[in-house]
């Protein structure tokens, strides 16, 4: 069994109230919905690109970057410096002034997008930048109806909760008015799903024009399930033929984690009118995009649109340093390689412990569903849970997701090493051995 790789950032000692304390006072004082993983809740209170460490300095190789958010490393010193220069200069003064960073960014995205996607507006959160996506493709195209998929995660506002479509995260609200969800692609669990849905959803349940589809090009929260790219070509012809624009959710995808791509949707070879984003642009600041067409973006001008945060200089001059830390880096090359690497070790795991259904994702964006059976594809939920918790006993934090909660997530910040991998695969591999 190998130990985890070394580390050579040694946190100070942690000097603040105790994490009994700390569960204390969440308990009390934080609204309940807000859970933690583990039984034992893990305090975090250090972190250095791919490891965190606890208040008594423990050190985990951190699989899951922040629910899929760290894309360069946790405290990235590069990306820290130029944060903490912007941050002792000017935090906020709203977009109503010019201020350099904001359209540095935009351009910036600009110039990753296929032609023609060049106008970027600025939000906070993967929610609010779905939520104005649908905005902007109700008002460009005049119509209302959305097409999402099945299992699909796309946030918790009202509006992105309707598009969401899994019960665990959907409240009995009036929500999702105008969407219809369509199977989605999973040749696991939904092997002859075909974008003729689309077509039948439209004319059975909408006037017979829609103004948009939105889907992840790999199902993060369902999964880390995805379709064949004739499946995602089909659903934007069909899309296009009754008068909808196409949204690709690149919150989780994006960024180079799925490795030969910058943005996922470039995996199924088709181009988008309109691209969400998230986390990875981040690093961990609260950050979110819209990038569309100038026609597409042009429809917000016929009323007031403002948010608060959106295109705040710290974000902006964290977004900016995350993006020149990926290309400097490497970063979406190395998703590429150490993702192969991954998926490699985990096949092998999978002709060993029949625990394991199937291995799924590109690069960095990892799935390892866990089934009773093989045949009968019975979700191993529990087993899941106790995999994530062994796994954590020995020094690896592992994200748990699917309707049922039994695929396994590995979305590590993208300067994870194979030696890293192959620490991680080997505790994988004794923790399968023993649920
Ligand atoms: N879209 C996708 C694909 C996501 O995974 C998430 C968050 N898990 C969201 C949207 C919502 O993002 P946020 O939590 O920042 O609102």
């Amino acid at each position: 069994m190998r130990e985890m790789p070394a580390c050579d950032y040694q946190p100070p000692q942690y000097e603040g109230p105790t994490r009994d304390a700390v569960l204390a006072t969440r308990l009390q004082y934080c609204n309940p919905a807000v859970f933690t993983y583990y039984k034992e809740p893990l305090m975090i209170v250090d972190g250095y690109m791919q490891y965190l460490f606890d208040e008594t300095g423990r050190r985990y190789l951190d699989l899951f970057a922040g629910i899929v958010t760290v894309s360069c490393g946790h405290c990235h010193p590069k990306i820290l410096e130029r944060t903490q220069t912007q941050l002792a200069k000017l935090q906020h003064a709203t977009t109503i002034y010019l201020h350099p960073w904001m359209g540095e960014l935009a351009k910036r995205l600009a110039h990753k997008m296929p032609d023609g996607l060049d106008v970027t507006y600025f939000v906070n959160s993967g929610s609010e930048a779905n939520d104005l996506a649908i905005t902007m493709a109700r008002l460009y195209t005049g119509n209302y109806d959305v097409i999402a998929l099945q299992n699909a995660y796309h946030g918790g506002s009202p509006s992105a909760m309707g598009l969401t479509s899994h019960h665990t995260w959907k409240f009995p609200l009036p929500q999702g008015q105008g969407v219809h969800h369509v199977k989605n692609p999973d040749p696991y669990r939904n092997a002859h799903v075909d974008a003729r849905d689309i077509e039948d959803a439209i004319r059975m349940g909408t006037s017979g024009q829609v103004a948009a589809f939105i889907a992840e090009p790999f199902q993060g929260v369902g999964g880390v399930t995805s379709g064949e790219p004739a499946y995602f070509q089909k659903a934007y012809e069909t899309t296009r033929h009754y008068g909808g624009v196409c949204i690709s959710d690149e919150v989780q995808t994006g960024f180079g984690r799925t490795g030969d791509h910058f943005w996922g949707f470039q995996n199924f070879d088709v181009v988008p009118d309109i691209v969400t984003m998230a986390k990875g642009l981040g690093n961990g600041v609260p950050i979110a995009a819209v990038t569309t067409r100038r026609e597409i973006a042009e429809t917000l001008t016929q009323r007031l649109h403002f948010n608060t945060f959106g295109g705040n200089p710290v974000s902006m001059a964290q977004g900016l340093a995350v993006m020149d830390v990926i290309e400097e880096e490497g970063l979406q090359a190395n998703a590429r390689a150490v993702g192969g690497h991954c998926i490699e070790g985990l096949q092998k795991l999978m002709s060993k412990h029949t625990l394991i259904g199937d291995v799924r994702g590109k690069g960095l964006m990892l799935g390892v569903e866990l089934v009773r059976d093989r045949r009968i594809k019975d979700p191993a939920t529990t087993e899941a849970m106790a995999v994530v918790e062994m796994a954590r006993e020995r020094g690896i934090l592992l994200g748990k997701t699917g309707l049922f909660g039994n695929v396994l997530r590995i979305k590590p910040p993208m300067c994870i090493t194979k030696d890293d991998i192959d620490f991680a695969l080997d505790v994988l591999d004794e923790v399968l051995g023993k649920v």
